[in-house]
């Protein structure tokens, strides 16, 4: 008997998750499951892995219950797995993602070691944690475009720096 590689991974991540019993919930409930799930449910689920990573299925499925978001923890399971967010790393890796991306603002960068935003970082970086830059994106994992300074005070500064001639041949006379 052969199975297929898709059964073959299929089982291997259900193996790595929840045990064999896990798979065998999720083959006779997948059918229906996919397409049962409205767009909100899925949201909240999704929401409160990020907002909640160490939350279980269970736990999640009680807590928004709370909110009146009806989802069995099964159901819970299923959404996970299609966001890749079944397991706790994974959950807290989008967490780190969205702290990243919230903490960008228009106007401020927000230090995620202290919480206070500025509009550039990377003195207070310095004097304030003693921390390159590169220092600073190693320990929040973050990526190397991640800026250190606030988008509308960048664009601000290099439009004085063209009003003062900066960055600009001067002219030949
Ligand atoms: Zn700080």
């Amino acid at each position: 008997m052969g199975m297929s590689r898709d059964t073959f991974y299929r089982y291997k991540s259900a193996v790595e998750d929840g045990g064999v019993e896990a798979l065998f919930e999720r083959i006779r409930r997948k059918p229906n499951l996919a397409n049962r799930v409205d767009q909100a449910t899925e949201d909240a689920v999704i929401q409160s892995a990020t907002d909640f990573p160490a939350y279980g299925q269970a736990r999640t499925s009680n807590e928004l219950r709370k909110l009146g978001v009806f989802v069995s923890p099964s159901g819970v399971r299923s959404i996970w797995l299609r966001h890749d967010l079944a397991n706790f790393k994974n959950r807290l890796k989008a967490l780190e993602a969205k702290v990243a991306d919230a903490s960008v603002g228009k106007d401020a960068i927000i230090c995620l070691d202290c919480g206070k935003g500025f509009k550039t970082l990377k003195r207070h970086l310095n004097a304030e944690h003693d921390m390159s830059p590169a220092e600073y994106r190693a320990r929040w994992q973050l990526s190397k475009d991640y800026p250190l300074v606030a988008p509308s005070y960048s664009k601000r500064r290099s439009a004085t720096a063209k009003k003062i001639g900066l960055g600009r041949k001067p002219k030949a006379k």
